[in-house]
């Protein structure tokens, strides 16, 4: 079901609490606000379209219950990048069809709330699409589609179709980025390709080339094509955004196809404002992506950097499960991608600016 408006709210399958996770021993671990019966009793409310605000969840003691009992589940796809194309390397193209109708399968089973695909969900062609969207289509969960740099490795003309295949065109303003909410959690999507040599609008392009310039001068890392910036006007709307949810108390995820932290040949080119805007909000926990296929994990001022491991990669596959509670996420990893358990550090019903370290 690609991009559907609406959400299932299934219990999550009791086989995932006997999946070992390595727990990373993180401090400043302790419950907050938006247990399990303040899920059920707003899930109903927050079942509104991708790009409206929904209410917020009332804040509620954490019944002990409620440390076993995910909020909400979500599956986690990163970087399929499909193409009917032989073996470079690593990278196993054709294989990426048969990978991800197995993840597709063994999804559908474990019955997450929805799907996150981090983007590059092709290679290097539009008609890619025709290939993996049906296979999307055949999970009962809604997906949520991030645009990665492949997603832009087409002729120009054909780049805003790929908006109205990902269904990207119905979401916020129809530029990539767009938020939703799901039971006292708002979920944030950026587009981390909003600036680049990729972007349609030709300013957007002329604004990457600049940034690219002037990082290639300063021998930065990151100073590479297939990288770009999310930009001043996305930034401001991330602002908005999280300054909403702390105001709403909510807790935050936050997406995008690009690494944020820590800084390497992968990360946005405008990393440091990204983070100084999540570091400005209380109500940010953690910020998932995809694109560096190495996979990896980072903490920094109390938020979970997780980057997801690539399906491309190998002939092994690559995916996860992420379970929300209310004072962790924990990541189970199928494949090659790792298990884990990130304590929430930075409850959102601390007081205005008490970001927890
Ligand atoms: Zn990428």
């Amino acid at each position: 079901m690609v991009v559907e408006e609406k959400l299932t709210g299934r219990p999550l399958t009791s086989v995932l609490a006997l999946v070992a996770v390595a727990c990373l021993g993180l401090p400043g671990c302790r419950p907050s606000a938006g247990g399990q019966s303040t899920a059920q009793a707003t899930r109903a409310a927050q079942a509104a379209p991708a790009n409206q605000a929904a209410p917020a969840a009332p804040a509620t003691p954490t019944a002990p219950a409620a440390r076993n009992q995910p909020v909400f589940t979500f599956g986690v796809i990163a970087d399929v990048q499909y193409a009917d194309a032989m073996p470079q390397g690593n990278r196993y193209y054709r294989d990426s069809a048969e990978k991800l109708k197995a993840c597709v399968a063994h999804l559908a089973t474990l019955k997450p709330d929805f799907v996150v695909n981090l983007g590059d969900t092709v290679d290097r062609d539009l008609v890619s699409y025709d290939t993996v969207l049906p296979i999307f289509e055949q999970l009962p969960s809604p997906v949520y589609f991030v645009l990665g740099n492949h997603d832009h490795n087409m002729p120009l003309a054909q780049r805003p179709i790929v908006l109205k295949k990902l269904g990207l065109d119905r979401l916020g303003g129809g530029k990539g980025y767009y938020d939703f909410a799901r039971d006292g959690w708002r979920l944030v999507v950026l587009n981390g390709y909003a600036i680049s040599l990729g972007a349609v609008a030709p300013d957007a392009r002329k604004a990457g080339e600049a940034i690219l310039a002037d990082l290639r001068q300063k021998g930065a890392p990151n100073a590479q094509s297939y990288n770009g910036a999310v930009g001043p006007d996305q930034r401001r709307w991330l602002d908005r955004t999280l300054a909403n949810a702390d105001d709403a108390r909510e807790k935050t995820i936050v997406i995008c196809h690009h690494p944020a932290y820590p800084v390497g040949d992968c990360t946005l080119l405008d990393h440091d404002e990204v983070r100084a805007v999540l570091e400005a909000h209380r109500s940010v926990v953690a910020y998932l992506c995809g694109h560096n296929h190495s996979g990896g994990y980072a903490i920094k001022d109390g938020i979970h950097y997780l980057t997801f491991m690539g399906m491309i990669e190998t002939k092994d596959t690559a995916y996860a499960l992420a379970e929300v509670y209310p004072d962790r996420l924990q990541v189970t990893g199928f494949g090659r991608e790792q298990s884990r358990v990130l304590a929430i550090s930075s409850p959102a019903a601390s007081p205005v600016g008490a970001r927890l370290r």
